[in-house]
This record gives structure tokens, C-alpha cells and sequence, in this order.
């Protein structure tokens, strides 16, 4: 799969330009505040036998902005290129070329922020590159990569889920929790997913219990630990999970604790999510290595645009291929539209929206949701014009 990754046209990037924005939002999981979290906004513009294209990239929720690593390194070493080093040997635009300049000098390893100044600089160019085609982003990435076909959703389809359920200051009774779990179901997402290990062990459970029961089965229930399962009192908790027969329990100890995610891979039998805080295509093969993962069980969530965009995300997919992984076993972390796109495109397990509006609440304007399955339209690019919540990021960057 990672073979031909060209747009079959020579371009040019005319220009690129960023935007550190505020996601401010008074909500938390086990973990951390999103009060204070910012993001980053790219517009990236490029000219091709068919005209010029303005091509839109925007952060995943989790990190923060990346103005700094954008302006400093990654957009001039894009724009410092010449037409000529995007080619391939054929002559024409290579999205691995792009890639590689990009990252050009960057030593191995260190990934984290930088992975997400190009993943958010990589999804604006492939944004760009399918408008430039006149076609969706996922349809450009079925051409290219192919779709396993295999009776799961088709081209242009993918299973959607609603995730939310984060804890609010003076939260009383579980109520806002019911609404959510409703108001998901109703919308006719597949199952809902809410955050847990941050209240007392009496409070977690009362929550669980209220929407497993607003849900009507633990099957359309997730839970995310957001790592609060770590170290060995964890262990205990994951075993009073197990009993609920949960959909998933995500997430359970830090991202780089394999051995900790081993142990709790051998101890139940509740399927395990975890990857969207790994950023790359080595950390994933390790985690796959010595995380105790289980194939065709388990659920990987890394986050193209976290982890270097959807060039790393191919060879994230060829690793995890070679080890007996399936692509649907793929449910991309956070709510965006560049991971709407490549499930749908590359057929992945499924995508997760935010049940709260905002930037990575529910999906684009023009992409029907019905019975779990979300249908993407024909809209050229990746559809953030589409999401005027998202959109709304981008005032006076696109003009
Ligand atoms: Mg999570």
C-alpha cells in the first residue's frame, strides 16, 4: 500500500499560512482540562493544469497549536521547494516526495508536537490535492490505496460512533450523561463512548450504570480511562469493567506502557482501544510488539492528523497489515474530517465524532448518518467548509 501515492498532476504551493486558535471548553476527562486548549488552522494553496486550489488542514483535539514548529520549519521548507521536487519518476506530484521534504533533516524519533505540525500541514495539501481532482478526499484516497471490499461498509460509508461524557463541574444526578447517550443514539450513532477513572470509584460506576442503562446494552456502551488504569490498583478496576461487557474499555494505562497494557490485555476479556496518544509509524509497531494487543479483538486509534498525516498513517496501516491486523480494526482518534475520510476512503472500522458541538462535534453538513453508518457526499476535499463549527476557525485565513 504504500506504492504509488502520486496525484497524477504536476503542482505547485503557491503559498501557506497558519493560525493558533482557541478550542476554549469548560470540560475534562481522567486526565486533563480542555479549558485552555489551543489548535492549529492551515490553509494551503496550490496551482495545477486545473487551476488554483485552496486546501484546508486543522489540528486534532489533544495537542495543542503548532504555530511555532508551522512557521519556523514545516511551511518553509514546503514552500522553499521547487515544483520539480514533488515529482515522482513519472512526473507527477508525489504526496511521499511532499512528505519527505517537509521532514527533511528532522532526526528519527522525537515524536509528539512535530508529528502534529505535519499531520495538520500534510491533511491541508491532500485537502488541496483532491479539490484539485475535483474529487472527495476519500474517493482520492480509494483510487489510490483501494478499499478492502469485504461486506463492511462500501466506498464512501463508515461505521460512526458519538464519544463525550466528560465530566462537568457540579454535575448532579447523571443527567447531562442520559442526554448525551441519548441525544447519540437518537442521532443514530453506533455507540457512545464516555470518559471514566476521573471521580471517586462510587461516582464512576453510578455512570457507567446510567448509560448503560439509558443505552439499553453494554455493547453500546465505551468506556475511556484516559490512563487513569495505570500501575497495579488498576488492574482491580479493569477487573470490575470486565464484568459490565462493554464495548470497548479504551485507553487504560499511559500510551508508552506496554508492558502495563500487556497485563491488562491478559487479564479480561472486554476488547482493549488504545493508540491515539502514539504518533507514529515506529511507536505503533512497538506497541503492537509489546503492548499484548490483540488482533481482530482490540481496537487501534492512532490519529493521522497527530501522527505526520495520512503518508504516515499508510505505513502505520502496512505494520499493522504485516502483524495479522485488519484495517477495520482501525477507529482513528478524534472527530475530524481528514479521519471521516480515510475510513471511509481506506475502509477503516470507524470513525469518532464528539456528541457536543463544536469543531469535532458530529460531521459535516452534507454526510448522512443513518442506522450507524455514516455516508459521505461528493464534495470535492475533505468537507471542513461543510462543518461551520469547524469552518468558523478559518475566518479571514482563507481570504
Ligand atoms: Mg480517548
Amino acid at each position: 500500500m504504500t506504492g504509488a501515492c502520486d496525484a497524477g498532476q504536476a503542482m505547485k504551493i503557491l503559498s501557506a499560512a497558519e493560525r493558533t486558535v482557541d478550542l476554549g471548553s469548560a470540560t475534562a476527562n481522567a486526565a486533563i482540562s480542555f479549558d485552555s486548549m489551543t489548535a492549529s488552522a492551515v490553509v494551503i494553496e496550490i496551482e495545477t493544469a486545473r487551476g488554483r486550489f485552496r486546501g484546508l488542514g486543522f489540528s486534532s483535539i489533544g495537542r495543542f497549536g503548532h504555530g511555532g514548529l508551522l512557521r519556523e520549519r514545516f511551511i518553509p521548507r514546503l514552500l522553499n521547494a521547487s515544483a520539480r521536487d514533488f515529482l515522482d519518476d513519472n512526473g507527477e506530484f508525489s504526496m511521499q516526495r511532499a512528505w519527505a521534504i517537509v521532514m527533511a533533516n528532522e532526526k528519527d524519533g522525537g515524536h509528539g508536537e512535530r508529528s502534529g505540525a505535519v499531520g495538520v500541514l500534510e491533511t491541508a495539501l491532500w485537502d488541496a490535492l483532491a479539490k484539485s481532482q475535483d474529487l472527495p478526499l476519500w474517493a482520492l484516497l480509494q483510487r489510490i490505496f483501494g478499499h478492502p471490499l469485504d461486506g463492511g461498509p462500501e466506498p464512501g460509508k463508515t461505521r460512526v460512533y458519538a464519544s463525550g461524557g466528560h465530566y462537568h463541574a457540579g454535575e448532579a444526578g447523571h443527567f447531562r450523561l442520559r442526554d448525551e447517550v441519548r441525544g447519540a443514539l437518537d442521532q443514530n450513532y453506533g455507540w457512545f463512548k464516555l470518559k471514566f477513572g476521573g471521580a471517586d470509584e462510587a461516582t464512576d460506576h453510578a455512570r457507567l450504570l446510567a448509560a448503560i442503562e439509558t443505552a439499553g446494552s453494554p455493547k453500546f456502551i465505551a468506556a475511556d480511562a484516559n490512563c487513569s488504569s495505570d500501575g497495579k490498583a488498576g488492574i482491580e478496576t479493569l477487573r470490575k469493567l470486565d464484568e459490565l461487557g462493554l464495548r470497548w474499555i479504551e485507553e487504560p494505562v499511559k500510551p508508552l506502557n506496554f508492558d502495563g497494557m500487556a497485563a491488562a490485555a491478559g487479564t479480561i476479556a472486554t476488547p482493549l482501544a488504545t493508540g491515539e496518544n502514539i504518533f507514529s509509524a515506529d511507536d505503533t509497531a512497538n506497541l503492537l510488539r509489546y503492548g499484548g494487543m490483540r488482533p481482530g479483538h482490540d481496537i487501534l486509534q492512532i490519529d493521522p492528523v497527530l501522527s505526520y498525516g495520512i503518508t504516515e498513517y499508510l505505513r502505520v496501516i502496512d505494520i499493522a497489515e504485516g502483524m495479522g491486523w485488519n484495517r477495520r480494526d482501525f477507529f482513528p482518534h478524534a472527530g475530524h474530517q481528514a479521519a471521516l475520510h480515510l475510513c471511509a476512503g481506506l475502509g477503516l472500522g470507524g470513525h469518532e465524532t464528539a456528541s457536543v458541538p463544536g469543531p469535532f462535534g458530529g460531521v459535516s453538513d452534507d454526510t448522512a448518518i443513518g442506522s450507524g453508518v455514516a455516508t459521505l457526499s461528493d464534495a470535492p476535499g475533505a468537507g471542513i467548509e461543510n462543518k461551520p463549527a469547524l469552518y468558523r476557525y478559518f475566518d479571514g485565513l482563507t481570504d
